[in-house]
């Protein structure tokens, strides 16, 4: 096997830097090949020197638990960053309403700590399987609210090895449905997220139970998928029209399969790894549905999982 070039000269770390990682197990689908090299940074001072003294023409992707991705079958080209460990996942609580938390933190680890403290209003990140850091990325929600909601600074690391804050008084950040307009390469390093009222832990922690039972129920959590596959379409149209799953649904896809991926038959939106798929069979069976959707309806479904890297191993 040949591995993927490495970018030359790159610069000393504290943490691990691993040429020619594979990413398939870093991800929820467990598909696609490996960057040329993924670096696990120490500390925000490694990541920091790092990215400055990396040749800036070189490509850098920050990865987070890989719960909305379809890393390609040829890999990541660059360097992929992921915010791993003990150091990465602390969160704490600053006062009686607010958390710190590093981005490596996994948002059910935020809900659950939000429990612990007597904060309401994070609870809905317990249904969100991924980090804090995808979560900022994709402003990520479910049952009414979104990270963008609960958010009240963010730090980061730019591409050339900067430190940045948003805002808590700095520039704010846009956010829209499931995206926000932070360059693709900037680091999201820690958060400062807000409750909106105070409890008592036991309460909130059964009430986070109680959502995590209704997703089990609903969608297919123990499998290898990466989420909505698409998002629901804006309007005009009847509410069936705006129904990503109903359109699916409708156009006979449930259960669909090409090569080793599958349309969920427990929830039409959700695309599954049987076992043996390829980023390929997924990306090939979500544009098949696509085109199914856009001929029974003629409504265009736009892609939520992102898709990443190249097609071919190099
Ligand atoms: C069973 C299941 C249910 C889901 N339900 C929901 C839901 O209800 N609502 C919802 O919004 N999503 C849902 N998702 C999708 C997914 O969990 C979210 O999008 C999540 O926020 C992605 O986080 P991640 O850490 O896995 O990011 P990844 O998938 O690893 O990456 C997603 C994006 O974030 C970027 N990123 C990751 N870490 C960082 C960082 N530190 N700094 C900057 N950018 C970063 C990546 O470059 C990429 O662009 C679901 C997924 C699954 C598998």
């Amino acid at each position: 096997m040949t591995l993927p070039t490495l970018p030359p000269d790159l610069p000393e770390v504290r943490g691990k830097l691993i040429p020619g990682a594979e990413l398939a197990p870093y991800t929820w689908f467990r598909v696609g090949g490996p960057a040329d090299a993924l670096f696990l940074p120490a500390d925000e001072e490694d990541l920091a020197a790092f990215l400055k003294a990396l040749d800036p023409a070189v490509p850098v992707t920050p990865l987070g638990v890989g719960s909305n991705l379809i890393v390609r079958d040829g890999g990541i080209p660059g360097i992929v960053i992921r915010l791993m460990g003990k150091y990465w996942g602390e969160i704490e609580a600053t006062d009686g309403l607010t958390l710190s938390a590093r981005a490596g933190a996994l948002d059910l680890a935020a809900a659950r700590a939000a429990a612990a403290n007597g904060i309401t209003g994070l609870e809905f990140l317990s249904g969100i399987p991924g980090s804090l850091g995808g979560a900022t990325r994709t402003n990520a929600g479910c049952y009414g609210r979104e990270l963008k909601d609960v958010l009240v600074r963010l730090e980061g690391i730019t591409r050339a090895g900067a430190r940045q804050v948003y805002g808590d008084g700095h520039a704010p950040v846009a956010f829209s449905y499931r995206h926000t307009d932070l360059p693709s390469d900037f680091i999201v390093t820690r958060l400062v997220l807000r409750g909106t009222g105070t409890g008592e832990p036991d309460k909130i922690a059964a009430a986070i139970t109680a959502l995590q039972a209704r997703r089990a129920e609903t969608q297919p959590i123990k499998e290898k998928t990466s989420g909505s596959t698409f998002a629901n379409p804006d309007p005009p149209g009847t509410p069936d029209q705006r129904s990503a799953w109903k359109l699916i649904d409708a156009a006979g896809c449930r259960g669909l399969k090409v090569g080793g991926a599958q349309v969920s038959p427990l929830h039409c939106n959700f695309l599954i790894n049987t076992g043996e798929a390829t980023a390929a069979d997924l990306e090939a069976l979500g544009e098949l549905v696509r085109a199914r959707v856009l001929e029974t309806s003629g409504v265009e479904l736009r892609w939520e999982v992102r898709r990443m890297g190249r097609v071919q191993r190099v």
